[in-house]
């Protein structure tokens, strides 16, 4: 039988932050008549397997650590039985399937079609969808939009890699791992580090260099991993893997070299290996070939302009398949900037997200946050002598009255250029960095200088007050 057929003004491949974002209000605010696509579940990679659990379990995270803390504040709290990860996991599920169900009815809600299956490419205009229910369907399309986002990698050349996890697995664990390894230096590899020491696991975490976080300023790199081991994290520095291998007991034995072992050893009995080692654009079964020629980079990303436009006539291509930043805003951002493009009239014919100046966070133990450029990076843009750079370093009033071997570090460093002196940097480590950072974000954005910053009236007693008495 022939697949049936639909036609429509605008595809979406890909149901996550940024295709979402797009067809909602390409189809809701511009009444473009619009289809998505998404062959997994809606809301994607945030929702599923990364912001949302990510942070759910890093508040079960913050808890364990507040209730270790508690007696410092003369609480006599005593834990009479670990951590229920199997229940906590339940919850965090049931949490993720409703905002699956949210997503859906917000589709319904902006009148965009939904389709549940996975597309590929026969035609620059024309996609063909293997629905779930083992249906096809085909669709032509004046627009497509290109948002599949991206899937977690396993490492090649290390035998034995596929009895890891990766940060995918990380959410299906039914139980707490005793003992962990992770390997990795990003973000992920780090929160996830941070989440299993906190919880109680015995933590391993395997990095190439003697820092990790290596994007983000050198003070965070450093502050960070220090106060990591300082937590109990066993942290591998210069460490590379040879080998996993799985005991009859089940059990994990990973073979590496690291600072301390250059001639090889093993570590034994683990749980768990989860390989935090990066992401790959999810284009592999889009059949890309068929749209003519497409460009991408050497990793497989979609190229495109500052437009979104790939190097195919009216397909589009935004989020993590393009690799840029790859963050949930800038993907909805990107999206919505898109919609307005292309259907919200004249008024927007120039409407492109501005990639510069965005704010980023790491849910580590503890928080950090950081925009625009680090030291290094200021100094090699502007020169030495146009940059000027304040720190401060205190301990946060919430440790105040505790004994020193509780007490986490908060670190800020502000780098100004100029006469003017201009904000082109804020990098902040300690709690609440987070909350913190986005309306600092907004200030800097508009282009805020020290002086700006001197003339906001602190806030006491808080630790963001000393960001605007720097000296
Ligand atoms: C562990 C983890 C933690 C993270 N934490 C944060 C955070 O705290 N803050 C933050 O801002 N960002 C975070 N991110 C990043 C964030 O999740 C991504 O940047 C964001 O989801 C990208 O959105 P996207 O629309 O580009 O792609 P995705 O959200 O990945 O969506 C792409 C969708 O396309 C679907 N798809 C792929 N191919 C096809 C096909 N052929 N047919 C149909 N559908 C297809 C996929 O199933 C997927 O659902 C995290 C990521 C991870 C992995």
């Amino acid at each position: 039988m022939a697949p049936t057929t639909k036609e429509c003004d605008f595809l979406v491949i890909g149901g996550g932050s940024g295709g979402l974002a797009c067809a909602r209000r390409a189809s809701g605010m511009y009444g473009a008549k619009t289809i998505a696509i998404e062959s997994r579940f809606l809301g994607g990679t945030c929702v599923n397997v990364g912001c949302v659990p990510k942070k759910v379990t890093w508040y079960a995270a913050s808890v364990a650590e507040t209730l270790h803390l508690a007696k410092e504040y003369g609480f006599s709290i005593k834990e009479t039985a670990p951590f229920d990860w199997a229940a906590f996991k339940h919850k965090r599920d049931a949490y993720v399937k409703r905002l699956n169900g949210i997503y859906e009815k917000n589709l319904e809600n902006d009148k965009v079609e939904y389709l549940n299956g996975r597309a590929h490419f026969t035609g620059p205009k024309s996609v063909e969808v293997k629905l779930q229910d083992g249906k096809t369907v085909a669709v032509n399309a004046k627009k497509i939009l290109i948002a599949t986002g991206g899937h977690a990698t396993l490492p090649k050349d290390i035998e034995g890699s596929e009895l890891g996890i990766t940060s995918d697995g990380f959410f299906e664990l039914e139980t707490r791992p005793k003992k962990v390894a992770l390997v990795g230096a990003g973000y992920i590899a780090v929160e996830m580090a941070g989440m299993f020491n906190m919880l109680g696991s015995e933590t391993h975490l395997f990095i190439r260099h003697k820092t990790f976080l290596r994007t983000f300023d050198p003070m965070i790199q450093e502050k960070t991993t220090e106060e990591y081991e300082r937590q109990g994290v066993h942290v591998h520095k210069e460490s590379a893997q040879t080998k996993l291998e799985k005991g009859s007991d089940g059990k994990l034995t990973l073979h590496y070299k690291d600072s301390s072992n250059p001639d090889g050893t093993t570590l034994t009995g683990l749980d768990t290996v989860l390989w935090g080692i990066g992401r790959s654009p999810e284009v592999e079964d889009l059949n890309l070939k068929s749209v003519g020629e497409i460009k991408q980079t050497e990793k497989g990303h979609l190229e495109v302009d500052e437009y979104q436009n790939t190097s195919v006539q009216d397909i589009y291509a935004l989020g993590d398949v393009c690799g840029k930043v790859e963050l949930t805003p800038v993907a909805i951002a990107a999206g919505r900037r898109l919609a307005d493009r292309l259907f919200g009239g004249e008024q927007f014919h120039d409407s492109k997200l501005d990639y510069t100046n965005i704010p980023s966070v790491v849910f580590a133990h503890p928080e950090i946050g950081a925009i625009g450029l680090t030291e290094p990076e200021a100094r090699k843009k502007f020169g030495d002598d146009d940059i000027k750079v304040y720190n401060s370093s205190f301990t946060a009033m919430f440790y105040s009255i505790m004994d020193a071997s509780q007490k986490k570090p908060t670190s800020f460093k502000l780098v100004v250029q100029g006469k003017d002196e201009k904000v082109v940097g804020l990098h902040i480590m300690g709690e609440g960095s987070a909350e913190m950072l986005q309306g600092f974000g907004v200030a800097i954005k508009m282009g805020a200088t020290k002086k700006d910053f001197d003339r906001c009236v602190a806030i006491h007693p808080t630790s963001a007050e000393e960001l605007v008495t720097l000296k």
